[in-house]
């Protein structure tokens, strides 16, 4: 990072010499950013309080897209290079058996996504990345016949990520520890004590690391030194269904006010609801209602369908998870600062937070978090956690100085000061 015009509290801490990194939390978060430790040759344990990619990460088949504004702001940054860079990385990990490229069609379902649709279509005419299509072109993309157009992003895929997470992790330089639930990190004077206890038999147990990457989703503030961190939950439940005859012909994954896969193995997955505040993970019948209405409106025909190709039960079919989200909707990536001492440091901020202070950031050296990725996980988590291992490593970014700064977990300790 180019040092010179950056706030204290965003240049980076000197170097910690690596030796063995402890990863917290196995979603694809935590699992994109041992994979990029280990490929480089860096001994990973990663510590997972259930078994890996079953809270968020646990969905049938999500989206790898990038929903973007037609403004250039830090998400869509970070949404553009992040997709590019989770395609390349499913390419080179994931076999096809798992996920597709099947394109994803944003449809054009009201005023605000179709002006969206048209200011993109408008700004990047030639884009690679994405066509607008009027809606004869849209159902010849789709394979069922579709009343509106929308935007054609050609390489969107869907993905079944507990195959994706569960696959980087098979990297002979990761070992995981499964129902291992992190209680503590103590900083010591040689790297960090993680103190967690086994879920089974309730064995306390101790690992030394000489650095540790917190990736635990939304319990990442559950423990030490995160306790007083604000993380917002965002409950969601996806819904997975038969395919019927038309459900098969569908070719790509269409997204509007929700979003629907191409069927695999004869099933559909559709969804999600979108419930901030909530931090409940079970399955919900209200919520399977409110998949099916959605599906109604995003394509009549095709929910009938897939109703009729359905077995009737009373049980809700599909994932219920807690997304996790920051206060600015950016992840939450980097090297985490010692929020006491920050704020003993930085305390004029809370009169003036144009005052200028110079002091260096205290640090807790050798901490890091990856987390915060919201509803779009499979697009920012992978490219965050090559971040992660390049600052770790010393090495050049993938991520601009400006997504940087944006995503720096030290914002939130600011933040904090500023607003009290
Ligand atoms: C219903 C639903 C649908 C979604 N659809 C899409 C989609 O189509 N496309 C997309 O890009 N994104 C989608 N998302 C968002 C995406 O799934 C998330 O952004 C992503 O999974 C977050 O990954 P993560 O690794 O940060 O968190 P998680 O997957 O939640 O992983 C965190 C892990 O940490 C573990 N953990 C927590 N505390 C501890 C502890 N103390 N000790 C040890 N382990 C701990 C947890 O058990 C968990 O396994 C969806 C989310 C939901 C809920």
């Amino acid at each position: 990072m180019n040092t010179a015009a950056v706030k204290p509290w965003f240049r980076p801490p000197p170097a910690v010499k690596v030796q063995h990194v402890a990863v917290v939390g196995a979603g694809i978060a935590g699992a994109a950013t041992a994979f990029a430790l280990a490929a480089r040759g860096i001994h990973v344990t990663v510590l997972e309080e259930n078994q890996p990619a079953t809270a968020a990460s646990g969905n049938r088949q999500g989206l790898l897209y990038a929903k973007i504004s037609p403004h250039n702001t830090a998400q869509t940054e970070l949404l553009l290079a992040g997709y590019r860079f989770s395609r390349q990385l499913l390419t080179q990990t994931l076999p096809l058996e798992y996920w597709q490229t099947c394109g994803v069609l944003h449809l054009n379902h009201n005023e605000r996504e179709t002006e969206r649709n048209r200011q993109l279509a408008a700004r990047f005419p030639n884009h690679d990345l994405y066509q607008a299509v009027n809606a004869e072109e849209a159902g010849e993309l789709a394979g069922i016949e579709l009343d509106i157009g929308g935007l054609w992003w050609h390489q969107g895929a869907w993905i079944h990520p507990p195959s994706w997470v569960n696959t980087l992790l098979t990297h002979p330089n990761i070992r995981v520890i499964a129902h291992a639930r992190v209680r503590t990190l103590e900083i010591k004077e040689n790297g960090w004590d993680v103190v967690y206890q086994l879920t089974e038999n309730n064995e306390a147990c101790t690992l030394h690391a000489s650095h540790v990457v917190v990736c635990a989703g939304i319990n990442s503030n559950r423990f030490q030194p995160f306790t007083d961190w604000t993380l917002h939950p965002i409950r969601g439940q996806t819904t997975t269904a038969n395919s019927g005859e038309l459900a098969k012909k569908l070719r790509c994954a269409l997204s509007g006010e929700s979003y629907i896969s191409p069927s695999w193995q004869n099933k559909v997955c559709f969804g999600a609801t979108f419930l901030p505040q909530n931090n409940d993970n079970h399955l919900h019948l209200d919520d399977e209602t409110h998949n099916w209405q959605t599906l109604a409106r995003l394509h009549l025909a095709l929910a009938h369908d897939i109703q009729a190709a359905s077995q009737h039960t009373i049980r809700p079919q599909g994932h219920a998870a807690v997304r996790c989200d920051a206060f600015d909707h950016l992840p939450i990536v980097g090297v985490a600062g010692n929020a006491a001492a920050m704020r003993r440091v930085y305390a004029r901020l809370a009169s003036d937070k144009n005052y200028r202070i110079n002091d260096d950031c205290p640090y807790w050296n050798g901490l890091y978090v990856n987390t915060a990725h919201g509803s779009r996980g499979l697009a920012t988590a992978p490219i965050c956690g090559e971040a992660i291992a390049c600052a770790i490593l010393g090495l050049p970014s993938p991520l601009s100085m400006r997504l940087q700064t944006a995503l720096h977990p030290n914002r939130l300790i600011i933040r904090g000061i500023t607003h009290h």
